[in-house]
């Protein structure tokens, strides 16, 4: 008879190979599984953010999500264990308290090997840096956004508000926390737009003369010190042009539609021509209204370069010129703007009109 083993275990006296410890033995002194009793996480009851190694950040999961990752991070397995399967299920107890059950599988030296626990996790509610800041009504300025000589539109006035949400977006993805639109207020004159840091305050004011023209000042106000520096309001006060998007004004014998602005200068389509030109803006052009008041009158009739149009004022007819580049027929509907004495087409109307333009009648093909 030959033996196979060269020994045996010390400690149960089965045969093993080297005469050491045999591998049940050698499983059952190891700590193969390290599951921790207790686990907790800071959450923003407001917003879920998660606060990790005193940081906040935004967090798109589930808190049962948030749970999972944190407790497969904590439990730690022998590196000599194969086939290790984990399972882990959430049962959440009430607001701060869920308990984890964890299952983790395993080979260890030739022998199967189990193990169970259960983490207690408790969550820690605790507003987060932004939600404080929002409940206090944090802010650092005021854009205060006027317009020259008139009222700004509605449109100005939605468009202004849709820049500075915009960019709250933007720079709260690019994880700009703190960077947030405190209060948009309509008043008397135009809009308060507060923010609540310079980054974003800068930003919006840039963002609003790029898109509507204008110009703004800033006024800065010392209200502090934090930490060795110093703390400043800014008031930007913005200034919106004379003459705003959709306004027709009079400019080299012709009306001219503005389409867009720049800081000084007009981007306007020539009601005679129909062709897109620029030129700085004066404050001394006649203006006939704006686009956005446009009437709509029906084409009665298009005869040798007049259009003959019915007033849906008191029912009489109106000849125009047929400009060229509007393309109207009988049948069609134009929008036009009432001046004194005349009547001033602006375009043709279209089905699909664009929203900026009143859109109360709608073309029916016959
Ligand atoms: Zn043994
Ligand atoms: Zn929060």
């Amino acid at each position: 008879m030959t033996n196979l083993t060269s020994g045996f275990c010390p400690r149960c006296g089965a045969p093993t190979e080297d005469g050491g410890l045999c591998g049940k033995c050698k499983a059952k002194d190891l700590v193969w599984a390290e599951i921790p009793e207790r686990l907790e996480c800071t959450i923003c009851p407001t917003c879920g953010s998660v606060k990790t190694s005193g940081m906040w950040a935004d967090s798109a999961v589930e808190r049962d999500t948030i749970a999972y990752a944190i407790a497969k991070s904590a439990i730690k397995i022998h590196k000599d264990v194969t086939d290790v399967q984990t399972s882990i299920h959430i049962r959440e107890a009430s607001s701060n308290r869920s308990f984890i059950d964890v299952l983790v599988l395993g080979n260890l030296y030739g022998i199967p090997v189990e193990r169970s626990a259960k983490i207690k996790f408790i969550w820690i509610h605790e507003q987060c840096d932004r939600c404080s800041r929002i409940a206090g009504s944090y802010y650092e300025g005021v854009i205060q956004v006027r317009a020259a000589g008139r009222l700004p539109t509605a449109f100005e006035k939605t468009r202004c508000a849709k820049i500075a949400y915009q960019l709250e977006d933007q720079m709260q993805n690019a994880g700009d926390r703190l960077a947030f639109v405190s209060d948009i207020e309509e008043i008397d004159g135009g809009i308060d737009i507060t923010f609540s840091t310079q980054a974003i305050g800068n930003l919006i004011a840039r963002d609003i003369t790029g898109a509507l023209g204008g110009s703004y000042t800033t006024h800065p106000k010392l209200i502090g010190e934090k930490n060795g520096t110093r703390l400043y309001r800014v008031t930007y006060s913005l200034r919106l042009p004379r003459f705003a998007r959709g306004d027709v004004i009079f400019r080299d014998k012709t009306w001219c539609k503005i389409l867009r602005q720049t800081k000084d200068t007009l981007f306007v389509q020539d009601l005679t021509t129909g062709l897109t030109r620029s030129f700085r803006e004066d404050d001394e052009d006649p203006l006939l209204g704006n686009v956005n008041n446009a009437e709509t009158a029906e084409v009665i009739y298009k005869d040798a370069g007049i259009l003959g149009i019915l007033d849906p004022a008191d029912g009489s007819v109106h000849e125009i010129p047929d400009r060229q580049w509007m393309n109207a027929a009988p049948g069609d509907s134009v929008l036009f703007l009432r001046g004194k004495e005349t009547i001033t087409a602006v375009a043709k109307k279209e089905p699909d009109e664009s929203s900026e333009l009143p859109d109360e009648h709608t073309t029916t093909e016959t």
